[in-house]
Formats: structure tokens, C-alpha cells, sequence
């Protein structure tokens, strides 16, 4: 095969004569050719690291799976008279770190086509899927059950599979959000994972998998993957002797795709790793942070106040002023005024005025504007909360436009007196671009949070809206997304954070848009917070975990069970005792200092807990700097003593370990670290213990 084109350490070859190609980088070697009447499918895949065939015979492609008129189809589906998809032409596009591998399918009587796409990327192991059909032909096919991951392997080792709920709010311990659990897949066994009944695309489980071959020291090679839709969803892996599939698709979307129409299938991501769970988080990490999530300003994530906790509805301008003179003074970064500062919300439910969007001014009687100013001036950026997705039809807004309002078999879906705005209908999507661009301008907005606090359900199937009735998830999602990227590309110094009733809605399609993530509305205990920062991290990178302080307690220990992501603080601080405020003002500090550490590897030293009985020690560490931290947490342990495998460490080199709150300084050697271990002591129940850990020494 020759070479077709080179991005970085990604490769593509081929040979037209004998139709085949192949995509290859440090992680992956992918062999596609033609096979049958003309269809294309994966040949071999390999490791080239661990030289590990992934493939025993062929497979279909990866990123490519429907139903297309009640008939499931992939690349090498359906081989009877129902008519295949064959190789009309091959194309790639290499530009600005990403190599892209087009195949264009025709199929063989409905004059449907189709382009299947593998995205490779420079320095990082990723790979993206998904396709898009153009109806060529002159009758309308229906198309159903968009599946951009269709994957096929081969293996005979044991395979387990890691898999992660979503942000359920749990106040019991261990919480049902964000566990992680490891599955053991033998032969006739299966794991489902899916979005839940209402409709968001995390309220049951997050659409991500990792899979990893296991000998008796643990997992050791492996793939991850996840779809990138904030809609409706399903997974399934199984496992059939040697063969294992996993599906991952968008459900709940039946299109009629008309002749000269398009449509296009969510992404997937695939990410080979070779190593343990750690690294396969951190390899994902890495790939989602290069391929797919916005730039973030320097010293990101901010330190955060926020009002909700708080202040719930009761705020107004001269009670938020004191709290931003509190806030700056602490070191907070950005402060963020959450639901209820628009006009109709008065001192209770925050849903009361939703569709007004503009300030409040019995709350505000200067103006917005001016309290932004305010903090603008306290050396803070502004934030401000949002919920487009949802309206009290007691506003103006609702009563006039009945045809905005998300309907299912004729009744709006809602709650009391809220409905569920359609964003499948193109004016809403247009009146949501201006008013949103308003508020970002006219109050100086820096950080805008869109919070989502309704269930969907099956979706809009109004198809007066502008879309069809089988299809009002998606075209509700994509609306969404055409409102977030308008607010990306016309300001792009915001920076959005994402919310649904906490996590209900953390998948990789909205991390396209979003810096941050609010992780769980529950969020008042240390125990619950770290279990929470344990089990997304393997899914989200650090700088999307978003946690806060609020008004549980504020000793030095609940501080720094929330600063494995991004940390904030949402309480009354003009209720805080000077003690209070002084620790405050010092994790603050030690935040900052420890954030650059966060946003690299990780390792967990212990197991996401299952009782308060179990310690949490998380090693942060910069691997370009050969430095970290780390962190660790008693809670109810009997034991005041314990010992760590530190990892990542160079054997040879030498360590610096101090303890932030004694001072005291140990020098030990990467291999002692990595193989004895370190000794770390809390004294009592519910403590903390942090080490700076640098080398030299
Ligand atoms: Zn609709």
C-alpha cells in the first residue's frame, strides 16, 4: 500500500488496485477493504503496541449501523435481495490535526447514499465514527435507530467492562450516581446501558463503556467509547464465544428522509488503551480535551461563588454586594448569580417568570447591569443561570407562541405550570440565539450556566414545528446544540457550563459546547462528593466536574473533597464566622495551587468506596513536570494508618514529599514510592491529609 497522506503520527495508505486501506497510528492499525458485491468492511485491526489482533475475520464498519424501511442495515447488512450498500468512492481530508477516512456507499436499488467517516487525530489515540445519508433517489426511505458504533471484536481472554451511572441525586451512601461497576462479560452474557424514560441523556447511565482484556494482574489492554448525543440513547455490549459487539445508538428517531434530503448520525469516539483503568481514563481524557471540548481561559476552572445554595430565590442586589465583597476577598474568581433573578420570580419556586429573561428590578433597581459591574469591579467575572428548555406558561412569552411548546399526541409535555420548549422548531432556535446573545451582552455575562429541569420523555412529535413527528428528540437536540455553538462563535471568551437538575444531561455531545459540568445537586456531603468525583472522572475530564462547598460544614477536610475538578462555594457567607471565612480563604489558596495538578493524570490509589468505613486517596500528577499532590481522606475508617502505591513515578529519581498542613518533609525514591509505598496518617475521623510531591531533594 502507499501512502495517501500523513497528519502527525497518523497515516493513511491504500491501494486502489486491490481496494484496500488502511488507517494507522501508535494506538491502532485499521485494514478496510471490499468484500462481496462490493461492500466495505474491516479487515484486520490491530495494537501495534502489543501487536493484539482485535479482528479474526471481518467485520462490518464501525461507525455505520440503521434501520433503513424496517430493514437493519450495516456495511455488510442485509446480504439478501433487501439490497447492500457498496463502495461507490473513497475519500480523505487531512487538515488541522485530523486525518478523515470518507466512504461513500450506494445502495444497490433505494438510490440512497452514504458516507461513513473515520476521523483519526494527531498525538492522541481517538477515533470518531458516525455517517450521513443523502437520499439520491426519488421515493422517501425511512430511517430509524441512528447507530454510529457498531463494533465488532475478537478475543478469547477473559473481558470485563467498566460502566458508569449517571448524576442521580442520592443523599444515601454509597449515592446510585456515578458508580462505577465492573461487569465480567463471558460467553451468552450482555450489559445494557441507557439514557433512562425521561429523556435525558444521563439520568440513568452516562454513554460510555470501557472494555479491557484481564489476565490475574488486572486489566490490560483495552478500548473506550462513548457517543457524542445529548438525546435518547442505548447500549449494548455483548459477547458470543470470541465475538463481542457493542452498539451505541440514538433511539427514539424515525426520519423520513425525502429524496435530495440529508441526515447525519451522532459521532461516537473510540480510544484504544494499553494499561489499566487509570490509563485508560487518562488516554480518554486526553482525547476528549484534544478532539472535542472547548479552550479554556488561563487559571481555568475558576473558583467559583455561587448563589444558590445560599440564597435559593431570596437575592437582591445590595445582599448579593456583600457576598461578592466576601467572595473576592476569599480568592473567588467568578461569581455566578443562579435561578431567580428575572422578572416573574419572586421568593419562591424558581420556575415562576422562566421564558421572561430579563432582570428583575424589585430585585435589581439599578439594573443587572450595574450589579455585573459591581463584580466586575471586586476583580471578579460574572456568571448567570439560565433554563431555555423550560417555561411557565403563565408568561406573556408562552400564551403567545402555543406553537413553541414541545407536544406529545397533542399534549404539551410539562408539569403543572411548565411546558417543555421544542427546539426542533426552527423559531424558538432563532428567537433563543438573540435573546441569549442579548443577555451575555447587556449584563456583561463571562460564565453562563444553561440548567435543564424538565423530563422529554419520548419527545415532541408535533410536526407542525418544523420537524417530523418520529423525530422531535432529535431535531430538539440539534437545536439545542445551534444555540450553544451561536453563543460559542459569537462570544467566544464565554465560557458555558452545563446543568440538568445536576447531571442528568453529562454526555460528549454537550461537552462540545461546555467548559464545566455541574455534577449533582447533591452535593452537601464531603462522603458523597468524592464518591461522585471517583466514579466521573473515569468518563469526564477534571476541569468538567464541578462541586461545591455549601452549607453542610466547612472544616478544612470538606474544602478538599471538592477540589478533585472544579471547585466553587455556595453558601451565606456573610453568615460565616471569621474562623470559617479564614479556612475559607485558605483552601482557596491551596486550590490554586493545586488546580494545575487536577487538570492532569490521576490516579486512584483506593476503589470508589462502598462504605464511609473506606479511606479515598487520589494521586494528581503532571507527568512534564515529574510533580503532583496527594490527597487523602479518613472519613469513618477505624484506621488512622495507611499505605499507598504511589504511580506514574520515575523508579530512579528522587521525591520531595511535604505536608501541607505540618510541614514536615520526606525524601524518598520513586521506587520506594511505587513499590513499598507511603505511610499516610490522619489522626481523627472525617480528616485530610494533602502532600505537595515534587522531585529532587
Ligand atoms: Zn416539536
Amino acid at each position: 500500500m502507499r501512502q495517501l497522506a500523513q497528519v502527525g503520527d497518523v497515516v493513511l495508505e491504500g491501494d486502489g488496485k486491490q481496494r484496500l486501506w488502511r488507517l494507522r497510528s501508535p494506538a491502532y492499525a485499521l485494514t478496510m477493504g471490499v468484500v462481496g458485491r462490493g461492500q466495505v468492511a474491516v479487515l484486520d485491526w490491530q495494537n501495534p503496541a502489543t501487536q493484539t489482533q482485535w479482528l479474526k475475520s471481518l467485520a462490518p464498519l464501525f461507525g455505520f449501523a440503521m434501520t433503513l424501511n424496517g430493514v437493519p442495515v450495516t456495511s455488510l447488512q442485509p446480504l439478501d435481495d433487501a439490497g447492500a450498500f457498496v463502495l461507490a468512492d473513497v475519500g480523505h481530508e487531512a487538515k488541522a490535526g485530523r486525518l478523515e477516512l470518507r466512504f461513500r456507499l450506494r445502495h444497490e436499488w433505494l438510490g440512497v447514499m452514504a458516507t461513513v467517516s473515520f476521523c483519526a487525530f494527531d498525538g492522541v489515540p481517538m477515533l470518531e465514527t458516525g455517517f450521513t445519508l443523502h437520499n439520491e433517489g426519488d421515493e422517501a426511505v425511512t430511517v430509524s435507530g441512528l447507530c454510529p458504533l457498531f463494533l465488532t471484536l475478537h478475543c478469547a481472554a477473559p473481558l470485563t467492562v467498566l460502566t458508569l451511572t449517571g448524576g442521580h441525586y442520592d443523599e444515601r451512601f454509597p449515592p446510585s450516581g456515578f458508580t462505577l461497576s465492573e461487569h465480567p462479560l463471558p460467553d451468552g452474557a450482555s450489559v445494557t446501558l441507557e439514557c433512562g424514560d425521561a429523556g435525558r441523556s444521563s439520568q440513568k447511565d452516562i454513554a460510555w463503556f470501557a472494555l479491557g482484556k484481564r489476565d490475574d494482574e488486572g486489566i490490560m489492554e483495552g478500548i473506550v467509547g462513548g457517543l457524542a448525543w445529548s438525546g435518547r440513547w442505548r447500549s449494548v455490549l455483548q459477547r458470543e464465544g470470541e465475538t463481542v459487539t457493542v452498539r451505541m445508538e440514538a433511539t427514539e428517531v424515525t426520519h423520513r428522509l425525502p429524496p435530495s434530503a440529508t441526515l447525519s448520525s451522532p459521532s461516537a469516539f473510540l480510544v484504544p488503551f494499553v494499561g489499566d483503568w487509570d490509563e485508560a481514563g487518562w488516554q480518554w481524557h486526553r482525547s476528549l480535551l484534544s478532539v472535542c471540548c472547548p479552550p479554556t481561559p488561563p487559571d481555568f476552572p475558576w473558583v467559583q461563588f455561587n448563589t444558590w445554595f445560599g440564597w435559593t430565590t431570596r437575592i437582591d442586589a445590595a445582599t448579593l454586594r456583600r457576598e461578592a465583597d466576601i467572595a473576592a476577598d476569599l480568592g473567588c474568581e467568578v461569581f455566578v448569580v443562579d435561578a431567580g433573578w428575572y422578572d416573574g420570580c419572586g421568593t419562591g419556586d424558581f420556575g415562576h417568570g422562566l421564558g421572561n429573561w430579563v432582570d428583575h428590578h424589585g430585585k435589581f433597581p439599578d439594573g443587572l447591569r450595574a450589579f455585573s459591574e459591581y463584580v466586575h469591579r471586586k476583580g471578579m467575572k460574572f456568571g448567570l443561570w439560565v433554563e431555555p428548555e423550560r417555561i411557565d406558561l403563565e408568561t406573556e412569552i408562552a400564551k403567545q407562541h402555543p406553537d413553541w411548546l414541545a407536544k406529545r399526541d397533542g399534549r404539551i409535555i410539562g408539569g403543572g405550570r411548565y411546558g417543555h420548549l421544542c427546539f426542533g422548531n426552527p423559531q424558538v432556535v432563532a428567537w433563543f440565539k438573540e435573546r441569549l446573545a442579548k443577555i451575555v451582552a447587556d449584563y456583561e455575562v463571562d460564565w453562563l450556566k444553561w440548567d435543564y429541569n424538565i423530563a422529554y420523555g419520548l419527545g415532541c412529535n408535533d410536526a407542525t414545528h418544523g420537524h417530523q413527528d418520529g423525530d422531535g428528540t432529535y431535531a430538539h437536540t440539534q437545536g439545542v446544540y445551534a444555540v450553544k455553538a451561536f453563543l460559542r462563535e459569537k462570544f467566544p471568551h464565554l465560557v458555558l457550563e452545563g446543568c440538568a437538575s445536576g447531571g442528568h444531561r453529562i454526555d460528549f455531545g454537550i461537552l462540545r459546547f461546555v467548559h464545566t459540568y455541574w455534577l449533582s445537586d447533591f452535593t452537601h456531603r464531603a462522603a458523597n462528593v468524592r464518591f461522585h468525583l471517583t466514579g466521573a472522572w473515569f468518563a469526564l475530564p477534571p476541569r468538567y466536574l464541578n462541586t461545591w462547598v455549601v452549607h453542610e460544614g466547612t472544616m478544612v477536610a470538606d474544602f478538599r473533597s471538592r477540589m478533585g475538578g472544579a471547585f466553587g462555594i455556595s453558601a451565606r457567607l456573610c453568615e460565616w464566622d471569621e474562623g470559617t471565612r479564614e479556612r475559607a480563604k485558605r483552601a482557596i489558596a491551596e486550590y490554586k495551587r493545586l488546580r494545575p495538578f487536577v487538570l492532569k493524570r490521576r490516579f486512584l490509589l483506593t476503589l470508589q468506596p462502598r462504605s464511609l468505613h473506606s479511606w479515598t486517596v487520589w494521586q494528581f500528577y503532571d507527568p512534564a513536570t515529574d510533580g503532583g499532590a496527594l490527597l487523602a481522606f479518613r472519613e469513618q475508617s477505624p484506621d488512622e494508618r495507611l499505605t499507598v502505591r504511589l504511580k506514574g513515578l520515575n523508579p530512579d529519581a528522587r521525591y520531595q514529599l511535604h505536608d501541607a498542613d505540618t510541614g514536615e518533609t520526606k525524601t524518598l525514591t520513586g521506587i520506594h514510592l511505587l513499590r513499598d509505598g507511603f505511610f499516610l496518617t490522619i489522626p481523627e475521623q472525617g480528616g485530610s491529609t494533602l502532600w505537595w510531591l515534587q522531585r529532587g531533594g
